[in-house]
């Protein structure tokens, strides 16, 4: 098994910072299953483009926060590969209405926590069930788990409080699993990406240029979904050694402060 292609799930795969760890993956030899709310129609061409590196891809359309979408998506991935080697909890959402925290209502937090926090909680758990079986059945197997969570998790934004809460909780959510995986040759990590382009940050395009102009990141310029992609594909080669629980900032030195 271990010389073989691997095979990762990206949750939210089919757009954004997930479509660059998919890219990155497929260029770097994994076959993928891609999951995403789209229908398959509405991802096809994306699909397309991602077959075109040479990757087996299949597409699982469903909703993370929901247990049923979430068994469909390892079903899919029993029966197309029969084996998972990787996992990247990538879908997620800001707060709905980005509220001050004055007005935030627990509809928003409802629905960030299902999607951002329990979603990939409860996939990773079914993943680490049969990551452990693999490992078992082939010691040279092993796997990968990341978590994309965001500078969110240490920097405060007073509009979007249940986000922020969220990606705070996926930093010991990853620390948990790589605890209990570590003997089981399964590797966890967090990426905590800074501001990137993509559908989630259009609506704050302008706030954000200004911020770049005005040295909001020590590199002058927006994160892009390839930069993301370019740190997991390091780690799913297993190029980070030695290092489960890490977290990566790619985020242009955004958190080095100076005075
Ligand atoms: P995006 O909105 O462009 O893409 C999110 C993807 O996730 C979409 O494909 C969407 O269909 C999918 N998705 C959303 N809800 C889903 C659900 N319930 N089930 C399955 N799929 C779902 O956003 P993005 O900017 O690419 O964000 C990806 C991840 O990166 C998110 O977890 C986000 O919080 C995080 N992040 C983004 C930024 C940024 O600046 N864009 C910064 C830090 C962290």
């Amino acid at each position: 098994m271990s010389n073989s292609r691997k095979v990762a799930l990206i949750t939210g795969g089919a757009r954004g910072i997930g479509l660059g760890i998919a890219t990155a993956l497929a260029g770097d030899g994994c076959d993928l299953i891609v999951n995403g709310m789209r229908s398959a129609d509405d991802v096809a061409d994306v699909l397309t483009a991602l077959r075109a590196l040479s990757a087996r891809v299949v597409y699982a359309q469903g909703d993370v926060s929901d247990a049923a979408a979430r068994a469909r998506m390892l079903e899919l991935a029993h029966d197309e590969f029969g084996r998972l080697d990787v996992l990247v909890n990538n879908a997620g959402i800001t707060s709905v209405g980005r509220k001050d925290l004055l007005e935030a209502d627990e509809a928003s937090w409802d629905r960030v926590f299902d999607v951002n926090l329990k979603g990939p909680f409860f996939l990773t758990q079914q993943v680490a069930a049969w990551m452990i079986a693999q490992r078992e059945a082939d010691s040279g197997f092993a796997g990968t788990i990341i978590n994309i969570s965001s500078i969110s998790a240490q920097i405060v934004s007073t509009n979007r409080g249940d986000y922020c809460l969220t990606k705070a909780a996926i930093g010991m959510a990853t620390k948990l699993w790589a605890a209990r995986l570590a003997d089981h040759g399964v590797a966890v990590y967090e990426i905590q990406p800074g501001v990137i382009e993509s559908d989630m940050t259009v609506g704050v395009k302008e706030k954000y240029d200004r911020l770049f102009a005005e040295g909001l990141a020590l590199e002058r310029r927006w994160g892009k979904p390839q930069d993301v992609g370019r740190a997991a594909a390091m780690l799913v080669r297993g190029d980070l050694p030695y290092a489960t629980g890490q977290t990566l900032e790619i985020a242009g030195g955004m958190m080095i402060r100076q005075m």
